[in-house]
């Protein structure tokens, strides 16, 4: 069973102007595309072929062997979740449950956003900021490449920004602050992360 790129849930225009439909058209048209494309290509013909895209990032992190198939599988992964964790329209202040535990947790959301933005600034070269459930709690982590919190055991992400230089170069050039700042105040999806708290209890 072969995996398709999944469709944007918004036009490639539609993040616009925070995020530019040229960007898109890279970002998800030819990175994301290449991450599927190789994916099928490795898992053609062996046993993950029909295997989930979470059953495949787990084995391919367990078997140094596969770092090829884990950052292509891992890619895809992240990849669409990345799109869903940004709406048209979006950014600000969270409503709902997650609003609620990000001031239990961080104490305010001025706080989590410089947390969000420290681990994202942080992370040196290409990686991910993610904000996840673990034990019950909101916690920040970042990971480099193409790891994701997807392998580990007890860890749900709620949301995630991308910080490869592929995904703001077009649009804010060296600037990730500039771009981190407009994940946040104008295209993050609060709805999305209510979700998936919502599903992990
Ligand atoms: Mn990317």
């Amino acid at each position: 069973m072969a995996f398709d790129l999944p469709e944007l849930p918004y036009g490639r225009d539609g993040l616009v102007p925070h995020i530019s439909e040229d960007t898109l058209n890279f970002h998800h048209g030819k990175h994301h595309n290449a991450y599927v494309t190789n994916l099928n290509k490795l898992i053609d013909g062996t046993d993950h072929e029909n295997a989930s895209l979470e059953e495949i990032i787990n084995a391919a992190a367990a078997d140094p062997s596969k770092a090829g198939l884990f950052n292509n599988a891992a890619q895809v992964w992240n990849h669409t979740f990345y799109w869903h964790s940004m709406k048209p329209g979006g950014g600000g202040k969270p409503t709902g449950k997650i609003a609620d535990l990000i001031d239990r947790d961080f104490g305010s959301y001025d706080a989590f956003a410089t947390q969000f933005k420290a681990a994202g600034g942080g992370q040196f070269g290409s990686g991910w900021a993610w904000l996840v459930l673990k034990d019950g709690k909101l916690a920040i982590t970042k990971t480099p490449n193409a790891e994701t919190p997807v392998t580990e055991a007890g860890v749900t992400p709620l949301l995630t920004m991308d910080v490869w230089e592929h995904a703001y170069y077009l649009d804010y050039q060296n600037s990730r602050p500039n771009y981190m700042a407009s994940f946040l105040d104008n295209l993050v999806n609060w709805d999305f992360a209510n979700q998936n708290l919502a599903d992990a209890s």
